[in-house]
């Protein structure tokens, strides 16, 4: 088992090669890693958020880069944000006993806090609507305990060749056409490796989607740095590569690879200007600690990952967390404690509620929105499991008053921002309509 020394030394070689995420990791400590009761008591007049008037009618120049680098270069000047005697900021210095403290909070605080917190930084009825396609399903070498798709387990997934260029380009079309802003391509692979003729194609698709005004994304397993770049020139807005649990529950998860080859992925797709997507599942038998080890990890990135996927598991028979009957049970407070507690330690994150959607009630899934949630996966599949039908989501979407959010729409800008690489509007805090 690896121990924590090891990976901070991992993270922090890591974090020498990266640049530095600017002024907000030196922030000083904020009322998100206090307790609410010490919140100072303002007036909501004194309190102004600034929102990012983003106008979908009008060129590119309003909406945030698609590298990476660029994108976070905006936010150097980032300021700590206060709304409702809430205090925010987006900083990696966190330690674990200060993510243990939000995540512990009894229930009706943490939605509060998180609520409040996803006000400040992103428009609460936005929520992405991505479409995850498998372009490459089954016959991985891996040995992920939770996966349908591992050569090691009977499962009922059968091995399929990698999708033909022009086959994805249609269903990234009809994505677009079902609102989805985003598309991932995923293939069951531990890594990209040579794959010298499956990777020209895949630059194809992501030059593909990329022109079709799509943010998209790739998950293809451990990717070099050269991988990373070329990925980078075709158009690719984001990667995904989950680190899944806690360093220490891990390996009881998956021996095939260590955490330190994740961190080594993500760092490659950081430093080529790719936005990072990098979340977890629970279920995996893991305890709170690990859940809140996970997301000490994230948080503690010298960038936050862009967008951060909660899972809960969808356990498929004939893999080994199919076959444990005492694993894989998640209640929706479990999903909404996690999502809650990165939306506090990770303001400026997309939040993905992603699989295992299918067990949970709409009234669940809105306790998961307002613990700040703003991103689900549409399509009745995810990779290989069931997920809600479109039109259920539709309607629920309208139940809810949700709209998508468009693609390459970031986050909230902070008043120290508007140097005119945005266009900002100032409001206050308590009127009711965003300007
Ligand atoms: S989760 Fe990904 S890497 Fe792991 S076995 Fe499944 S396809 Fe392979």
């Amino acid at each position: 088992m690896m121990s924590t020394m090891r990976l901070s030394a991992a993270a922090n070689t890591i974090a020498r090669r990266l640049k530095p995420f600017g002024s907000s990791s030196k922030l000083p400590m904020t009322m998100a890693s206090r307790s609410l009761s010490t919140a100072p008591k303002e007036s909501l007049n004194d309190m102004q958020v600034v929102i990012d008037r983003y106008n979908p009618a009008d060129t590119a120049a309003n909406r945030l880069p698609n590298d990476a680098l660029d994108r976070n270069a905006l936010y150097e000047t980032e300021e700590t944000r206060e709304m409702g005697g809430i205090t925010a900021s987006v900083h990696s210095n966190w330690t674990k006993q200060e993510i243990a403290e939000i995540y512990d909070l009894p229930f009706h605080e943490l939605m509060y806090r998180a609520s409040t917190v996803h006000r400040m930084y992103w428009d609460p009825s936005e929520v992405q609507q991505c479409t995850l396609l498998s372009i490459k399903t089954g016959g991985c070498t891996e040995d992920c305990s939770y996966c349908s798709q591992s050569t090691r387990h009977k499962t009922f997934v059968k091995p399929t060749p990698t999708m033909k260029v022009q086959e994805v380009l249609e269903a990234a079309a009809r994505a677009k056409e079902a609102g989805s802003t985003r598309f991932c391509m995923g293939a069951a692979w531990r890594e990209l490796g040579n794959k010298k003729n499956a990777f020209r194609h895949i630059l194809e698709m992501v030059e593909g989607v990329n022109g079709m005004g799509l943010e998209v994304c790739c998950t293809l397993g451990m990717l070099t740095a050269e991988q990373a770049k070329q990925l980078k020139q075709a158009g690719l807005s984001a990667y995904n590569h989950n680190l899944d649990t806690s360093p220490e529950h891990y390996p009881n998860v998956i021996t095939t690879r260590s955490y330190e080859d994740r961190l080594q992925t993500i760092a490659n797709v950081r430093d080529a200007g790719i936005q990072v997507c990098c979340g977890g599942i629970l279920g995996l038998g893991e305890e709170d600690n690990d859940r809140v080890g996970l997301l000490h990890v994230l948080a503690t990135l010298p960038e936050h990952p862009e967008s951060v996927p909660i899972n809960a598991l969808v356990s498929v028979e004939g893999t080994p967390l199919g076959e444990d009957d005492d694993i894989g049970k998640v209640d929706a407070f479990d999903m909404a404690r996690m999502i809650a507690t990165a939306r506090v330690v990770m303001p400026r994150t997309l939040v993905r509620l992603s699989a295992g959607r299918m067990s949970f009630s709409e009234a669940e899934q809105f306790l998961m929105f307002q613990a700040g949630a703003n991103s689900i996966f549409n399509g009745d599949k995810l990779l290989t499991t069931a997920n809600p039908e479109f039109d259920a989501d539709q309607a629920m979407f309208e139940r809810f008053g949700f709209k998508g959010k468009p693609a390459h729409k970031g986050p909230l800008m902070a008043p120290s921002e508007s140097s005119g690489q945005v266009h900002i509007t100032h409001v206050t805090a308590n009127e009711q309509q965003y300007a």
